[in-house]
This record gives structure tokens, sequence and C-alpha cells, in this order.
């Protein structure tokens, strides 16, 4: 094999080598480094081809004019040699002047410096925002169980036609949240329920077919499920980074006017698009729109609600940012009794920046346009929501054997109207 016709249509110096092409030097057989002045050489050849250019150096072959070149001799014959070097196509024409090379130096380091700059100006999620992202999954991780294990201790769940009935496990019921009522007593443990007060406002039903004694047949399943994730919610919300910092009035009023949106939220992990439905596990903890209106729901709190659970789901957050909506849910400056509003919008700050930097670092498009905005709408979206929840449920307490059904923690958390 002869040296190949290394690279004489290929005018670029910086081309990468190709796979096919052997890496051998195309004047003496030595290992090649790349295209040198339009020739795959190996750097001796190179510099000797430029060396020689730039000195226009004339040689003359001391034997016959025909000396085949190899790495050990070519040292020895500098005509045969530069001979080579311009029939398997070096350029002289490649080589740049000394002006070139500085001008091409300088370019290089610009780019550099260039990318330097813009590498540094490009979002990044320092250790400490991570450390925060990561402290939230976890306190999630420990409030919230996929397997929804838990439910079968609630009160059963009771519906119209289908009364299906759940033997109970213990007496795991209204009293036994007394113990809890003090909602900063309660341990994060695993548990979530998805649909919260459903039933709570079955009174307010424009649904005619409904009332009687069937009446609010769900409301102590439904009642124990919100009791019981409001006891999630606040595990949550005392491992937010910055929450134990501030008072313990304020952490109380930040949670109970919070504490159904975060249940809102939280509940769209186990909403499924396919028949607009909570499923909670078994069939006995699937909550279908259809259950809540036998509840006598009022659908000025259910449309608005399922819609809001689509639109949430549609978003495909990444767990990341599930956590971050929640916890900036829960630290909003503006609820009602809140003293320190400075350090409050300090930590919602904190928060709301490492949403910010996640959603521009790690969510890729077109999933990340507009996300940011798309996520602060649904916070507006919960407010109005927790205003048609307080409604209803300030409706429902009214009757004071609709507020037996409930808990203590939930009657104290939402309010009491008979006491
Ligand atoms: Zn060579
Ligand atoms: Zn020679």
């Amino acid at each position: 094999m002869e040296y190949m016709a290394a690279g004489t249509s290929i005018p670029d110096v910086d081309m990468e080598f190709d796979k096919n092409i052997p890496r051998i030097c195309g004047v003496c057989g030595d290992k090649a480094t790349g295209f040198h002045f339009n020739a795959m050489t190996c750097e001796g050849c190179k510099g000797f081809f430029r060396r020689s250019m730039k000195r226009k150096a004339v040689f003359t072959c001391p034997f016959n004019a025909d000396c085949r070149i190899t790495k050990d001799n070519r040292r020895h014959c500098q005509s045969c040699r530069l001979k080579r070097c311009i029939d398997i196509g070096m350029m002289k024409e490649f080589i740049l002047t000394d002006e070139e090379v500085q001008r091409k130096r300088e370019m290089i380091m610009k780019r550099k410096e260039e990318e330097a700059q813009r590498e540094s100006q490009r979002p990044k999620i320092s250790e400490e925002q991570q450390q925060v992202i990561n402290i939230l999954l976890e306190a999630h991780k420990k409030t919230f169980d996929t397997t929804y294990s838990d439910f079968s201790q609630f009160r059963p769940p009771v519906r119209e036609n289908t009364t299906r009935r759940i033997t109970r496990s213990s007496s795991v019921q209204t009293q036994s949240y007394s113990s809890d009522s003090d909602p900063f007593n309660s341990s994060p443990e695993p548990s979530e329920y998805s649909f919260f007060s459903s039933s709570l406002f079955g009174d307010c039903s424009s649904d005619g077919s409904l009332g009687g004694p069937n009446d609010l047949k769900m409301l102590p399943h439904l009642a124990d499920l919100v009791s019981y994730s409001i006891q999630k919610v606040i595990g949550f919300a005392k491992m937010i980074p910055g929450f134990r910092d501030l008072t313990a009035e304020d952490q109380i009023a930040l949670l109970k006017s919070s504490v159904i949106e975060v249940i809102m939220l939280r509940s769209n992990q186990s909403f499924s698009l396919e028949d607009m439905s909570w499923t909670c596990g078994s069939e006995d903890f699937k909550y279908k729109v259809d259950d809540v209106t036998q509840a006598g729901h009022n659908l000025e709190l259910l449309e608005p609600l399922v819609k809001f659970q689509v639109g949430l789901k549609k978003l495909n957050l990444h767990e990341e940012e599930h956590v971050l909506l929640m916890a900036i849910c829960i630290l909003s400056p503006d609820r009602p009794g809140v003293q320190d509003k400075a350090l409050v919008e300090a930590i919602q700050d904190r928060l709301s920046s490492i949403l910010q930097t996640y959603i521009l670092c790690k969510h890729p498009p077109p999933g990340s346009r507009l996300l940011y905005p798309k996520m602060i709408q649904k916070l507006a979206d919960l407010r109005s929501l927790n205003e048609e929840h307080s409604k209803q449920y300030r409706f429902i307490t009214f009757k004071p054997e609709h507020s037996t059904m409930l808990t203590p923690l939930v009657l104290e958390v939402f309010g009491n109207e008979i006491s």
C-alpha cells in the first residue's frame, strides 16, 4: 500500500480525522496527526514543510533524486522529502503568515472568552439551591404515600347505589384525631388522599334528586381523608427550609389558609385524565366526579376544581417543580394574619427563584415554554377554589349534625360554626 492520496481534495486543515483514512504520514510513513497544509502528515513533516517554505529553501539531492523517504531516513535528503511533500498535495498557500497566525490566535482567544462569558451567564442550579430541592423532595416522599395504604383506616366510603362497605380495621375515626388536634404535634407519615372535602358541601347541591337521609353519605370518609391530608401537609410544611424560622403564629396562619390549596395541589398526583378521577389504590378509593355529585357536591366548586386538576396535570411538572410549587403556595406573605410578611416573602422569593432556575436548566422545551407563569397562574386559580371552599364549608357547618361528622382537626383548621 502506498501513501494513499491523503486528503488531496480536503482543503480544511482543521478537518476531523476520517475513520477510513489511515493515520499515516503521506511523506514518511510515520504516525500522522492530521491534515497539515492539505495533506495527512506527521508533526515532523508538517514542521519541515513550513520551515522550508518560509525560508524559501532550495535543496539538492546528493543521490539520484529518487530517495524513498521513511520515518528513519527522512532527515537524510531534504530535497526528496520536500518533493514528496508537494507530490502528496501539501501547499504553501495553506501556511499562515506570522500575522495570520497572530490573528488566528487572537480569534481563538476571543472565542474562548466569549464562550466563558456565555457559560458564566447561563443559569445554573447552585449547590445550595439543589440542597433545598432535595430537602423538599424528601419531605414530600415522607408525607405522600403513593400506595394510599392508610386509606383503609378511614371511616368507609359509602356511595349511592353501590353501597360498598369496608371492614373497619380499627376505630380510627373522629376520636382518633383528637390527639392530633394541635396541628403542630402531628408527625409526618405516609399517605395522601386526593379529593378534599367533596361532600363537605352536600346541602349546597343543586341536584334535586338527592337529599333526605341519604345525604352526605361520603362525608365521614372524606372528612377523614381531609383530616389525614391536613396532617401530611403540616408535616411537609415543617420540613420546608426556612419555615421553622417563622413564629408559631405565622406558621399557623400560613397553614390555615393554604392547607386546602396544597391538598388540591398534591391530589393532582393521583388524578387521572383518563377517567377524570382521583385514583388512590383500590376501587373503593377511586373518587370520581360522579361520587362527589352523589354526595351532593356543589358544582360551583367541583367544576373549576376538575378543570384545575386537568390543567395542572397537562403541565407535566417534574416532581421537583411539583414540590417547589407546594412550598411556594404555603409561603405566601399575603395570607391573612401573617405578621412577619417580609420574612415570609424572603423565603418565598428564594423558592421562586429556585423554581425559575430549575425550569431554565432542567425542563426541556416545549414544556418549559411559559411554564413558570403558568404555574403562578395555578396559584391564582387555587385562591378562587379556596374561597369557594370556605364559603361552602361555612354553609355546611351551620348544621350541627354535619359538623359532628368532621374531625377536630378539620374543625380547627377550617373553623367551627357551631362553637
Ligand atoms: Zn512524516
Ligand atoms: Zn534524495
